[in-house]
């Protein structure tokens, strides 16, 4: 049985994904037995990750900024590099599937992460959406197709065919990335060839 405190120190590693009570106390074993500078460096770290990393005010991606000098609008390394093609943009839920894509090397354009998919059993309904904001971006940007690279699980393709449909005023092409990625499966688990081929393979119309 660890001693209090460093209970408390794995009660605290155990709500990250993938850490359970073994993993969590192996941690705080080998974080007592390294030298303290670790836990220090860690420590601050931690603290000022909240901090330096905020979302991208455009897209939602995670940005790094200066704490002395916060510039407005917080942008993202993707959403400030002039040779990305601003005439594309695709749309995910989450940074991880973001990061994903990037990895994949498939996608020249920008991002839309939206932060949740439409969820009737989550009670989470079309209007929970920042579909506002995606459409103002479609129109300010001049995009001219929109890529829906939501996963392929049942609130993944409720969210495609309502971004079919909610976008279809803009003017812009909506498509939809090709199958490929397995049913039910995250996109931040394929692998990158499998990706960038869903990518490559996109459909329009339909959804
Ligand atoms: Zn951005």
């Amino acid at each position: 049985m660890l001693p209090r405190h460093a209970r408390v120190v794995a009660r605290l590693l155990e709500r990250l994904p993938g850490v359970g009570e073994r993993t969590a106390a192996r941690y705080v074993l080998h974080l007592l037995s390294s030298e303290p500078a670790l836990t220090t460096a860690l420590a601050r770290a931690l603290e000022e990750l909240h901090v330096r990393v905020r979302p991208c005010e455009r897209c939602g991606n995670l940005a790094e900024v200066d704490p002395e000098r916060v510039e407005s609008p917080i942008l993202c390394d993707i959403c400030a590099d002039p040779r990305r093609d601003g005439s594309l943009l695709c749309v995910v839920a989450r940074v991880q599937d973001l990061s994903a894509i990037e990895r994949s090397g498939a996608m020249r354009g920008r991002y839309f992460v939206l932060g949740k998919l439409v969820s009737p059993l989550e009670g989470v309904g079309p209007d929970d959406l920042p579909l506002e904001r995606l459409r103002a971006r479609i129109v300010e940007e001049g995009v001219r197709e929109v890529i829906v690279a939501t996963p392929p699980s049942v609130d993944g393709e409720a969210t495609a065919l309502l971004l079919a449909r909610e976008l279809a005023q803009t003017g812009a092409q909506v498509s939809r990335i090709a199958s490929g990625v397995p049913h039910g499966s995250d996109l931040e688990f394929a692998d990158q060839v499998t990706l960038g081929r869903a990518i490559a393979g996109r459909r329009t119309g339909g959804a």
